[in-house]
């Protein structure tokens, strides 16, 4: 890939002041939970929000943007992803106990570090994010949830940085929280977001944790590269169970497979490219339809484009 820095950054004066990072043709493979899919064309992790306001005012804006945290919930295609892809770092923004049991946390944090800092101020109600493996700003754009909650049931408003750098804070409801997503217009990037803990003991938080742990555990596969569960519920069914009534536990396509143990998670077995784990996704769709009348809708966001060949 032939990379002009000058279409990115038509005026690059200013650059030399950033201090986040700016990669190009830089591979995103190792950084995402499949450990699939093709380079980024140029990646910036910011420094902080500062930082990210002044990259956002040197970018063209021709230049298209997808912002990420941790690849927890994508699948970045063979091909790769056009124009700059930022990904917000664990240090962008911190956590904060604020009063009233109101905690607040940068769009890079962890979700299990919010909830294991909440458990030390001894604010329940964010224990289920210990279970979560992506951040913040992940979490609130997925209005992520396990264990019956959802980042919907926590949060109070969260902020965010449009592409002309302009602040705005959106309450809940302005959100607009949906199964597995919400209603935010794109090129919405969220900063920080603020959540209300419940007062509880530090050792019935723990013991919560330890539980909802030990449960996916059991009931998730392991020592795998995985996306979590590939496809949203169905009011009708779970997925899991369409999948399984479909006779596809343990399908392969290429390196991708139907886990075993848990079927709503596609795991790769190492050689898996992002074209298996999409041809598998869609013969999935296709096969389950056929059987119950019942069309998934992913829930993994597929990105970026097909590798030519
Ligand atoms: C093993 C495993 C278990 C999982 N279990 C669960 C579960 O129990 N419940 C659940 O809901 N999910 C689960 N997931 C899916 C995933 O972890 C969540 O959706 C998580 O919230 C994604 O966070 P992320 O930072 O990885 O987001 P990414 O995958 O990086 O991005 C996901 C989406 O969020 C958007 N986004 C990310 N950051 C920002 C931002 N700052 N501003 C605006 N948009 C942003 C991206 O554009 C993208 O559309 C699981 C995944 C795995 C691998």
């Amino acid at each position: 890939m032939t990379i002009k820095q000058d279409k990115f950054f038509p005026d690059g004066n200013g650059l030399a002041e950033l201090k986040g990072k700016i990669l190009f043709n830089k591979p995103l493979e190792n950084l995402s939970w499949l450990k699939v899919g093709g380079p980024a064309e140029c990646l910036y992790i910011p420094y902080n929000l500062e930082d990210l306001s002044h990259f956002l005012s040197y970018l063209s804006p021709k230049i298209n943007i997808n912002v990420f945290g941790r690849l927890s919930n994508v699948l970045i295609r063979d091909g790769g992803l056009s124009g700059v892809t930022i990904l917000m770092p664990p240090n962008f923004l911190p956590i904060n106990i604020l009063k009233g049991g109101q905690i607040s946390a940068g769009a890079g944090i962890l979700d299990k570090d919010l909830s294991y800092q909440a458990m030390c101020a001894e604010l329940g109600g964010l224990e289920f994010l210990s279970s979560i493996p992506g951040s913040i700003g992940g979490a609130v754009a997925m209005n992520a949830g396990c264990y019956g909650k959802e980042i919907k049931d926590i949060i109070l408003e969260g902020k965010f940085i449009d592409r002309k750098g302009k602040i705005s804070i959106l309450t809940k409801k302005e959100i607009g929280f949906l199964y597995r997503g919400t209603k935010l217009s794109e090129g919405k990037i969220l900063i920080e977001a603020i959540f209300q803990g419940k007062p509880s003991k530090k050792e019935k938080i723990r013991s919560l944790i330890e539980k909802i742990n030990s449960d996916r555990e059991t009931s998730q596969p392991k020592g795998y590269a995985t996306g979590g569960s590939t496809f949203k519920n169905p009011t009708e069914k779970k997925a899991w169970e369409l999948i399984k009534e479909a006779g596809l536990q343990g399908k392969k396509i290429g390196g991708a497979e139907v886990s075993k143990k848990h079927c709503n998670f596609l795991i790769n077995n190492g050689e898996a490219t992002a074209k298996d784990f999409e041809d598998l996704g869609n013969t999935i769709i296709e096969e389950v339809f056929s059987c119950s009348g019942i069309t998934l809708e992913w829930e993994i966001r597929i990105v970026g484009q097909h590798l030519d060949r």
